[in-house]
């Protein structure tokens, strides 16, 4: 395939008229009049494009965009306890087959390709993310309201790895919803398998203090103390961590997932970004899931969390556009071991986005554009060299849309 006459952003600025030539799923090579000496088939016409390496998404729960409006203006714990897990006690197979691939949908048009999820039926989730070509990195959920949750997750691990597009990682829900025994268990089969461990960590204040009470810990110190945190660790929200925290989790070298959007909606907090950065932590984005976001657009994140973290420290020349677009692409690339970007050897994930927006315009300082202004104009999403979606058409969308809106009616009758 050969993308041709494109825009890319080189030094933080925009170059028109290269071309990107890609085989056998990766990029071979990016430059200028590539085409003249190819025979390529399949051509794209990239005039008036701005090609960016696939985004992460490094927090999602998919199948909960079947979810979506259903529980506004909540907190966390009444939003959890009095809506979210009644409802999912009700969750089938199907449910989640078609409320992954919604959210496929959504994530094809946001130009990201790779996302980081937890959630119940991930054999399934990781089927309909396959048929959407998506790149995954996948987990069940564990918690102890159902023990039986955790016998399945080194079966999953073992089915799904070596899978070119899905990786199985370890979902322990969080350190509050499960027993020492169960964080023990799920360390030993993450560390048999080099897989990653997905939690969500330090969330709210109340987890925090509660921790402090009864084991004189943090949440951090305390999955320290039983061996979880280190490189392989994918630590969500962290909005509460204290300045020891941040140094742990650095020395450590585990990776933080914010999810500002996520964190406001529910009053959670804004998390310490500053003291995470200076300490020295790989600081990524996730939208979590869209019941409580409500979207799963990586580039609205950009911008709420660029201007939370402003106001957080009243420090308006730090989380510049290009420090937020470095935690979104190299920083994400980085946490999940993803060899991404546009140059020769990395992985055909990719995105087109229309530079004919009236917000791309006037022309000057695309990063700015794309982390504070962007508004949509995605219209082509590439994964491992295959697309998605070509002029804003993704194939079998209608379908998509009326199933969900089936499985919505059933859930919520
Ligand atoms: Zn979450």
């Amino acid at each position: 395939m050969l993308i041709k006459d494109v825009s890319i952003i080189e030094a933080g600025r925009l170059q028109s008229g290269r071309d990107i030539l890609i085989e056998e799923g990766r990029i071979t090579s990016v430059g200028s009049d590539l085409g003249r000496n190819s025979n390529e088939e399949e051509i794209i016409d990239g005039r008036g494009k701005l090609a960016i390496p696939g985004l992460i998404n490094g927090h999602t729960h998919l199948a909960m965009t079947l979810l979506r409006g259903y529980a506004d203006d909540m907190e966390l714990m009444p939003w959890l306890q009095e809506k979210i897990w009644p409802l999912e006690a009700k969750i089938t197979e199907e449910d989640v087959f078609w409320g992954v691939k919604l959210g496929c949908l959504e994530l094809i048009r946001f130009g990201i390709t790779c996302y980081n999820d937890m959630y119940y039926f991930p054999d399934t989730a990781a089927c309909a993310t396959r048929e959407m070509g998506l790149r995954a990195f996948l987990s069940g959920v564990v918690f102890d309201m159902k023990p039986e949750l955790l016998g399945q997750v080194e079966p999953f691990i073992r089915r799904w790895k070596g899978d070119e597009l899905i990786v199985p990682t370890v979902g322990p829900h969080a350190a509050y919803t499960c027993s020492e025994e169960t964080l023990l268990k799920v360390k030993e089969i993450a560390d048999r398998h080099d897989a990653m461990i997905h939690i969500h960590l330090s969330e709210t204040r109340e987890e925090v203090d509660g921790f402090l009470l009864s084991k004189g810990k943090s949440p951090v110190e305390y999955l320290d103390s039983l061996g979880l945190v280190n490189e392989r660790l994918a630590a969500v929200h962290c909005v509460w961590l204290s300045p020891e925290d941040c140094h742990l989790l650095a020395q450590r070298k585990a990776n933080v997932i914010s999810c500002t959007e996520s964190n406001l909606k529910l009053t959670s907090g804004i998390a310490p970004l500053n003291t995470m950065m200076q300490a020295g932590i790989n600081v990524c984005l996730g939208t979590d899931g869209a019941s409580s976001n409500n979207n799963l657009s990586l580039f609205e994140e950009m911008k709420t969390t660029a201007i939370a973290q402003k106001n957080a420290y009243h420090t308006p020349a730090n989380f510049s556009a290009e420090q937020i677009w470095h935690m979104a692409t190299e920083n994400a690339a980085r946490a999940f071991r993803l060899g991404l970007g546009l140059r020769p050897g990395a992985l055909a994930d990719l995105a087109l986005i229309d530079l004919k927006k009236p917000w791309f315009w006037p022309q000057s300082n695309i990063i700015s554009h794309l982390v504070y202004s962007m508004a949509g104009g995605v219209d082509t999403t590439i994964v491992a060299g295959k697309v998605l979606m070509q002029n804003g058409v993704i194939p079998g969308e209608e379908e998509i849309l009326e199933k969900a809106q089936e499985r919505f009616l059933r859930l919520t009758s």
